[in-house]
Order: structure tokens, then sequence, then C-alpha cells
């Protein structure tokens, strides 16, 4: 796996305009918080402020990195409800196995307050002006890690996937990003990372949707009236 954190870090260092970033770079980037972790050092090694920084890391990337580490709208995710989301998903290479994978999902994400429908192989109602919904994709690559791209809409699964991290993924369609702490070990000299075993946007095979990522989707997206 390429060493995003380190080209993006070079990058910045050598001001190059035209970094190339594929896909998985760019989905890698934009839910990735070790990036605010190196905005925050290039702040103090430039001495420029917080969002100067940001604006130019963001100019570099070509990416709405700006959004990044809060919740992103998706305008596929529809909030039927007060409590209650519907999420338009494409099978994709999964086709046949919606039941499955819809027992996952739905079996975390049904909590005491909140619940999700996923509807398969739909577009969302034309009034939301959806042109194209998320698709699960499966790539036969042993040891890549599952991500989701915003631009192409995809969810890239692989063979060693667990189904907590499909839910994990899910989470990202929604717009939760991954909340995994890096910070530098000064005898390592290596960044390490402290999580959170009770959020699974945060450590996907122990940790469950938290009250406080449906109060953050809540302050997102508003209820659609039919
Ligand atoms: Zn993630």
């Amino acid at each position: 796996m390429r060493n995003i954190f380190r080209i993006a870090y070079d990058c910045y260092i050598q001001n190059c305009r035209n970094p190339t970033w594929n896909t998985k770079d760019l989905a890698l980037i934009s839910h990735y918080l070790p990036y605010q972790e190196l905005l925050k050092k290039l702040t103090k090694l430039s001495g420029q402020d917080y969002d100067t920084v940001l604006d130019q890391f963001a100019e570099l990337l070509g990416s709405d990195i700006k959004e990044s580490f809060g919740v992103k709208y998706n305008q596929t995710v529809v909030r039927t409800k007060k409590n209650e989301y519907t999420l338009y998903i494409n099978s994709g290479d999964f086709l046949g196995f919606e039941s499955e994978i819809d027992m996952i999902i739905t079996r975390h994400f049904t909590t005491d307050t909140h619940k999700l429908n996923i509807i398969w192989n739909q577009t969302p109602p034309v009034q939301f002006l959806v042109e194209k919904n998320y698709t699960l994709k499966f790539f036969n690559e042993i040891g890549e890690r599952a991500f989701v791209s915003r631009n192409e809409r995809m969810v890239s699964l692989f063979p060693n996937t667990r189904t907590s991290t499909i839910s994990h993924e899910i989470g990202h369609v929604l717009g939760l990003p991954d909340q995994y702490y890096p910070a530098w070990d000064q005898t390592t000299c290596e960044y390490k990372y402290y999580t959170d075993f009770a959020n699974f946007m945060s450590a996907n095979s122990s940790g469950v949707m938290l009250p406080r990522h449906w109060e953050l989707l809540d302050e997102t997206y508003r209820v659609q009236k039919n």
C-alpha cells in the first residue's frame, strides 16, 4: 500500500502542484484523521495559522478535504422520519446477497432510538435529484482494506473484509468520519493509533453505533417529506 501520508507531506514541503492521487488515495485522504494531525504539524512548522495551511493543503489535493472532518452530507441518504433513515444501495458485485448484507447492516444500525432501512437496487425518489446511488464492489485482492469512494459512489470490499467492516463502511456512506486517533510517539518516531473500542467508526470489530453518531446525523439531515 502506498504511504499517502508520506506523499502528502513531501508534496506539501516541495510545494508540488499536481500530485497524482488514485481513487483509493483520495478515499483515504477524505476519511483519514492523520491528515488533521499532519495539518497541525504543518501549521507549527510554517508558522501560519491553521486555516491558511488547510486552504493550501486542500488546493494541493484538489479534494474536498475541508469537509472531511465532520459528517459529510450525502444526498443519497434519506431521513424518512425523525428517527428513521433510508439508504438506497446498488448491490453491484453482491447481487443475490442483498438479504444477507441487509441483515448485517440493519442489525448494526437498529438501536434503541433509531433505525436504518436499506432499499436495494433502486435510485432514490426523483425529488432528491440523485442520479446514482452507492454501489457495492468486490475486488479480488488480498491484503487491501475496504474503503468508500465518494467521487465514484462506490463501497469497495475485499476477500478479507469482515462483516463488521461492512457496517463501518456504511457509516462512511452515511457521512461519518473515521474516529481513531493518531498521536506521534517520540520513542518509536511513528504514529500510533488510539482507538475507542466502543465506537464502530474507531474500532469496527468491537464498536457499535453510538447515540452521538445519530446526533451528528440528525444535525446533518432533515426529515424529508414525501
Ligand atoms: Zn473507515
